[in-house]
């Protein structure tokens, strides 16, 4: 079975618009009487499902936090019985209980299309053979990238995270072609091949997805120089479904979101104003059509821009620029906002610099104080003391003049700084809150 599901991403705009409106008018009614805390959100602010006759009217209507989900732990945001859900997921929530989600048995096919079509997008097909390297548990990662990869009809090896050298047997025995993981986990995969003495240039792989976590153009080079694969992105998040909200196709300029299903807005996240096509904000997403758990306007606290503009690959679907950065992932050293991002954006390339890094911060009197520690590749610890200071202080004045921030730089071994199979953590934060 060759699918077609790829052509739902050039129907027309009016067309694509007139269904988002239907539905969304279906979701505004549905939320509204099978969900007392939207039934209460709407009376408060005023507003009924009625009241929305154009795509635009949405502004209207109340915002979801990360926290009314949490306030309704486990299952207060459902609007089926329970007798109609058939799985629940939930996301890692650092701190306290975790964000419980649902999903019918029609949600569960919508998520397996709009993943399954993240995966022709990036040109997979029945002919492909993959493995999922992310987690099979309660994270959405794993059994997301499962049901895409089935729902096109390729061979899927349920491989999850945490075997890394099994993972490289399997990709070199079965002749995988395409591999779901995050971004950090597979340049870990990339070290175990080395290790092993396996090229993963003369396997059959050709395509990974990755996702779950921010990553730059720079780690796409990097993969994609090194490992000889096409690195595409996929995005998503548990509350709203799972991996596959938006994917990128092969022109690379920003993802597509499959707005059929996921209605997005780009909004200011001090006032709440929604902004214009091409300004940066953060995301707000709607589910269309996600009947046990539909969420409305949903701060993701995701910072991106929205382009409506046809993609040079002919697809319809609107596109978001990668996310780079989250509202609250922003460290503030001495008054001045660093991202993660930015850091791994300027030291990635720089030679004798492996992509592993993190940022400790700590307050001593009263001051912050940023280390940056960054791998590095055995020939920059076999330079000596001396190729490493300068290679320290070559990062020092970079950051410096880039970021303005005065950050002590200490160059860790090849192999120091925890490799993980899931979200990679690079802040860590000493400060007393
Ligand atoms: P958890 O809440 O347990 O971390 P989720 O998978 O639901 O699990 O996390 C979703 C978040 O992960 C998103 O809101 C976003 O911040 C991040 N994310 C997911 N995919 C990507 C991606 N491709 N690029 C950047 N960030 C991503
Ligand atoms: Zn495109």
């Amino acid at each position: 079975m060759i699918s077609d599901l790829h052509l739902k991403d050039f129907v027309s705009r009016p067309v694509l618009e007139a269904l988002q409106l239907r539905r969304m008018q279906f979701i505004l009614r549905h939320a509204y009487k099978h969900s007392p805390f939207y039934t209460k959100a709407m009376d408060k602010m005023g507003v009924k499902p009625e009241d929305l006759r154009q795509l635009s009217d949405l502004s209207k209507f109340p915002f979801t936090q990360k926290t009314d989900l949490r306030d309704t732990y486990p299952y207060g945001l459902n609007a089926v019985p329970q007798t109609e859900i058939v799985r629940i997921h939930a996301s890692s929530g650092t701190t306290g209980k975790p964000i419980v989600v649902t999903y019918t048995q029609d949600d569960l096919d919508i998520w397996s299309e709009t993943t399954a079509r993240c995966f022709l997008m990036g040109g997979c097909s029945n002919e492909d053979i993959t493995v999922i390297g992310y987690g099979y548990s309660l994270f959405t990662g794993g059994m997301g990238a499962h049901q895409g990869m089935e729902k096109i009809g390729a061979t899927v090896i349920p491989m999850g995270g945490g075997n890394s050298e099994k993972l490289c047997m399997m990709i070199q025995d079965l002749n995988v072609t395409a591999i779901c993981c995050t971004p950090s986990y597979f340049i870990h995969v990339m070290e175990v091949a080395e290790k092993i003495g396996l090229d993963l240039r003369t396997t059959k792989l050709r395509h990974g997805f990755f996702g779950a976590e921010p990553w730059t153009d720079e780690k796409r080079d990097f993969i994609e120089k090194n490992s000889g694969i096409h690195a595409h992105d996929i995005f998503g998040l548990s509350e709203i479904m799972g991996p596959g909200v938006a994917g990128d196709c092969e022109c690379h300029s920003g993802l597509h979101i499959f707005e059929d299903h996921y209605y997005p807005e780009i909004i200011d996240p001090d006032t709440g104003e929604v902004l214009p096509p091409g300004t940066e904000g953060e995301l707000v997403l709607t589910t269309l059509d996600k009947m046990a758990m539909p969420l409305l306007r949903y701060r993701t606290h995701d910072i991106s821009c929205l382009h409506y503009e046809k993609c040079e690959c002919g697809r319809t679907l609107v596109r978001m620029d990668r996310i780079r950065r989250r509202s609250d992932d922003m460290l503030i050293i001495r008054g001045v906002n660093l991202f993660p991002s930015q850091v791994e954006s300027l030291v990635m390339g720089m030679p004798g610099v492996v992509p592993h890094y993190e940022l400790i911060v700590t307050r001593e009197h009263a001051m912050d104080e940023l280390e940056i520690r960054v791998e590095v590749s055995p020939d920059v610890i076999a330079s000596g003391e001396e190729g490493q200071a300068k290679l320290a202080r070559a990062i020092h004045v970079k950051i410096k003049q880039m970021v303005g921030i005065s950050a002590k730089i200490s160059l860790a071994e090849p192999g120091a700084i925890a490799r993980c199979d899931g979200k990679t953590k690079h802040i860590i934060d000493k400060r007393q809150k």
